[in-house]
């Protein structure tokens, strides 16, 4: 790869996914690669195969179904993290295991507190260091691709910094991660201890440097691009910044300070701008996060201009008061509205730029409830194409229960009573149960519980509309736990009350299929739990 050329390494899978409520389900996971593959991204980093099964699962599948990227899974510096990350990516032909240890004096201190590491510093630092040689050496059986980060590098010891990663390089790490994992450094420290690392470690030229930015004091992009500049060559990075706490470097940010920049930088990347757009509108119906009207580049007012001078100025020459078009990064403002009289060709060339792929031979069933929404919404947008077209693929091939009838009544002096009709498709017994609660979504969920004996609590229930108006759809999310593993579900439709009783079900059918299956019951007990044993990178 020449040298000017920068990996893009998405990880709105994985870190992205760990921002608290963006929780995505399996095919959700694996449509955003397939359209993550179409951006044009290096690397996907895929999941964290050890948390969870589901985590194993989308890892498993993006690695067999998605072609292009390089699919990577991360792992602690940990024998069976590696092997967890090993053989999910199994029978992939480029993948890449990203093992990590903390190397900051403050995490060895907590995080390796136990006299097992050593009872000084120096101690708990040398066997740091050997645990780091031996999860590179055991993930190199597994793959040539090996991503070592040492966690929390922007506040570790220097000298100790160098010293761990030449141990890693000469061990056979490919790529080596600098990450700011409290998004605690200013542009020319994080410069300066990537410069420094560059300069003190003896390593070929194929080794790749990389960044992995936080955002917590803003500075996640402007980091990214500084750690460039001073000789990265990757960039770890997520659509529309989610991530941990306030989110990693913004994947349509770097990618097109560098595109709009590029005499500045000489640098380019393997993205297709256009793209973008529809990528972050992937990313914000999955994780239900919306993004801000004035994000840059994929914000609804980016490209906006509001007061009169401006209005004036871009008549007369866009270039006044603009650095990119919107069409550029896949913002189109010709764009128009779908609606009921729109056609065929219409429908399905929008859908293919939104990275919605409908085969042949389903795209008269596809037309139909096209045409369906179209009856009961006047105008049709790209969020409420993405919600009609994915949200069914959250129902599982074989569900344990299904609801048969549900019946809500509310009003003023009354309390909310609801009805509901669900059959056992295992034992094909039906029961109908009745409950009242403190709104109707309490009362609806209080008589499926009723009905449905799957002990467990409601962890979380969010909703949202996903377009503007009062016909909009409503996106409802129920996250669902039992003292550990948590299960998600997820469903939309223009009446709220409906979309919350079926997302309710799918959660219960996640969990009851958990339950029956005794393989994951034993993966959890053996191997998850320790996996949150330390915080993640
Ligand atoms: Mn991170």
């Amino acid at each position: 790869m020449s040298s000017d050329r920068v990996i893009i390494f998405d990880t709105s899978l994985r870190d992205g996914e760990q921002a608290p409520g963006a929780a995505m389900t399996v095919p959700e996971k694996l449509q955003l690669a397939h359209q993550l593959a179409q951006l044009g991204v290096d690397v996907i980093e895929a999941g964290f195969p050890i948390s969870s099964p589901g985590q194993f699962e989308a890892v498993q599948r993006i690695v067999a179904e998605v072609e292009g990227p390089t699919i990577c899974a991360l792992a602690r510096a940990k024998k069976a993290d590696i092997d967890a990350a090993g053989s999910a990516l199994e029978g992939g032909s480029n993948t890449r295991i990203h093992t990590f240890i903390a190397t900051s004096d403050i995490h060895l201190e907590s995080k390796f507190a136990d006299p097992r590491y050593g009872s000084t510093l120096e101690e708990k630092r040398e066997t740091v260091l050997s645990m780091a040689i031996e999860a590179v050496k055991h993930a190199r059986t597994y793959t040539d691709d090996v991503e070592f980060s040492a966690e929390d590098a922007g506040r570790t010891d220097t000298d100790y910094l160098c010293r761990i990663v030449q141990a890693v390089i000469d061990v056979g790490a490919t790529t080596i991660n600098i990450p700011d994992t409290t998004g605690y450094c200013i542009t020319d420290e994080y410069a300066d201890l990537i410069r420094t690392v560059i300069e003190g470690v003896n390593a070929s030229d194929d080794v790749i440097f990389s960044t992995h930015c936080h955002d917590d004091l803003g500075l996640a992009v402007a980091n990214s691009l500084s750690g460039l500049q001073a000789g990265a060559r990757q960039i770890e990075c997520t659509i529309n910044g989610i991530g941990e706490r306030a989110g990693n470097a913004s994947l349509e940010e770097v990618v097109m300070a560098l595109n709009v920049r590029a005499p500045h930088f000489g640098l380019h990347t393997g993205v297709n701008p256009r793209l973008l757009f529809p990528t972050s509108k992937m990313v914000s119906t999955f994780t239900g996060f919306k993004v801000q009207p004035n994000k840059a580049i994929i914000g609804k007012n980016a490209f906006a201009h509001e007061a009169g001078i401006h209005q004036d100025g871009v008549l007369k020459n866009r270039e006044t008061y603009e650095i990119m078009r919107a069409e550029d990064v896949g913002q189109d403002p010709e764009s128009i509205r779908l609606g009921r009289h729109s056609g065929r060709h219409g429908l399905f060339s929008r859908l293919e730029r939104l990275g919605i792929r409908i085969e042949e031979k389903d795209k008269a069933e596809v037309y139909a409830k096209f045409v369906d929404l179209a009856d009961r919404k006047k105008e049709i947008n790209d969020s409420d194409l993405i919600n009609l077209f994915h949200h069914e693929e959250h129902t599982m091939d074989t569900p344990h229960y299904s609801l048969e009838k549900f019946h809500v009544t509310v009003g003023s002096g009354q309390e909310p009573e609801a009805t509901v009709v669900v059959r056992d498709l295992q034992s094909e017994s039906v029961t109908e149960q009745k409950a009242t609660g403190d709104g109707p979504i309490d009362a609806l969920y209080r008589a499926i519980d009723h009905a449905v004996d799957e002990g467990h609590d409601l962890v979380n229930y969010s909703i949202r509309s996903v377009s503007e108006g009062s016909d909009s759809f409503g996106e409802v999310s129920v996250l669902i736990g039992m003292g550990g593993p948590l299960f998600a579900g997820k469903a939309s439709s223009t009446d709220v009350i409906e979309a919350s009783a079926q997302a309710y079900m799918n959660a219960l059918n996640s969990l009851a299929a958990f339950r029956l299956d005794k393989e994951s019951i034993e993966f959890v007990s053996s191997g998850i739990m320790q996996a949150f044993e330390s915080p993640k990178d």
